[in-house]
């Protein structure tokens, strides 16, 4: 179909009319298995009753009043998130990046608070935190960079769980007052840290008093087995942002504070005319609740492992796959060599996945999905590999 659309994406030649559960179907009526979910984001799956009635009869009551009015589910969002994470406020977005924008606010009003005058954020390289300058610019991806200098000044970039590489940083650059990185880069080819990497990073940001900020935009919300990842490390951040599965596909993101970064924020000083609105806020409440209810984060755990339990058997001794690591339903299969082509490969057989960071195959099912759609996923993920 002829459009008019900007190029910013290279979409295949796929157009989904409909979804039920982990389920897609296509204009032609061909089912597919997906097992992309929206780019981690439809965790509960598609057209999930419980949040389509929700969303339905929210859209029937009040959609939009603007934040110059108070907003009910938007304050028992904030208390619930709260109560799950530990963090102390939220400031509600419309999107990742946007929640990263806020984060990285914060981190300069606090080196302001300092008396420092030009605020440096620790960034890793590898990473991504979003597509606006000031977020493509704390991205550890040139090709995200290329072409929109002059970047956003301000971040010192090292390498992922690298932690002598922060405390050089820490003896010679008396401007850094925060660290953000994700607790496993997504984007960046599901790269998971060294199991005390998030405590070490908490005890440097400790010693130094900077802000430890974690980009949960991927991780959290159940992907890996916990609500947020950083619970599977005895730690909290000061700073924490959440968007993608959040509303289970209706846009929302979210950055929260704790302890000394709670009231950095005054009136005037920050705000989004959507953000937070009665719509995204009862979406994202309902999500939350049907989290809760079903017990899915459990679920979540049991079935990653399987996943990769499943894979190490069936692709042992395979000698193109570097290697296969997971944190509960984000898994990362690498191979040898770049395998773009898999992905339509995939969705001939009626599977949706994605590949990135070149040569890295990623899995990001819906939060549901059971042990029979899981085998699937396996057996032609594991065949489209051994035919390679
Ligand atoms: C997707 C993503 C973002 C950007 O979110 P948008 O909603 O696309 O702006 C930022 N950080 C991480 C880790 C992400 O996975």
């Amino acid at each position: 179909m002829a459009n008019s659309l900007m190029t910013t994406y290279a979409p295949l030649p796929i157009t989904f009319t409909k979804g039920k559960g982990v389920y897609l179907w296509d204009k032609s009526g061909k089912q597919y298995l997906d097992a992309v979910a929206g780019v981690a984001v439809c965790g509960l799956g598609h057209a999930h009753p419980v949040v389509a009635d929700a969303i339905a009869e929210q859209a029937q009551t009040l959609v939009h009043t603007s934040n110059l009015y108070r907003i009910e589910h938007q304050e028992t969002l904030s208390e619930k998130l709260c109560t799950l994470s530990g963090m102390d406020r939220v400031f509600f977005s419309n999107s990742g990046a946007e929640a990263n924008e806020a984060a990285i606010k914060l981190a300069r009003l606090y080196g302001k608070q300092q008396g420092i005058e030009r605020p440096n954020i620790i960034v890793a390289c590898g990473s991504f935190h979003g597509r606006t300058l000031a977020t493509l610019s704390a991205t550890g991806n040139r090709k995200v960079q290329a072409g929109f200098s002059p970047l956003v000044d301000g971040f010192v970039r090292v390498n992922y769980n690298d932690v002598d590489a922060i405390k050089t940083v820490a003896k010679t650059n008396s401007d850094v007052v925060a660290i953000l990185v994700e607790p496993v880069q997504g984007e960046g080819g599901v790269i998971i840290p060294d199991a005390d990497y998030l405590a070490q990073l908490r005890q440097i940001c400790d010693d130094n008093h900077w802000l430890l900020m974690l980009d949960e935009i991927q991780t959290g919300v159940g992907r890996t087995g916990t609500w947020f990842a950083f619970q599977s490390s005895n730690i909290k951040p000061d700073v924490m942002t959440l968007a993608k599965a959040l509303g289970n596909g209706v846009p929302i993101g979210a950055c929260l504070a704790s302890g000394k970064a709670t009231h950095l924020f005054t009136p005037g000083t920050h705000g989004s005319t959507f953000g937070g609105n009665p719509l995204a806020t009862r979406a994202a409440l309902t999500v939350l609740e049907v989290l809760e209810n079903e017990k899915i984060i459990d679920h979540v755990k049991t079935i990653g492992d399987y996943f990769i339990t499943e894979f190490k058997h069936k692709l042992a001794g395979v000698k193109h796959v570097n290697s296969i690591r997971g944190s509960g339903l984000m898994i990362g299969i690498e191979l040898e060599n770049d395998c773009p082509e898999l992905v339509a490969a995939a969705s001939e057989e009626g599977l949706l996945i994605n590949v990135t960071a070149g040569n890295t195959i990623r899995l990001l099912p819906p939060l549901i999905i059971d042990k029979e759609q899981a085998d699937k996923v396996i057996q032609i993920v594991t065949n489209l590999i051994l035919k390679k």
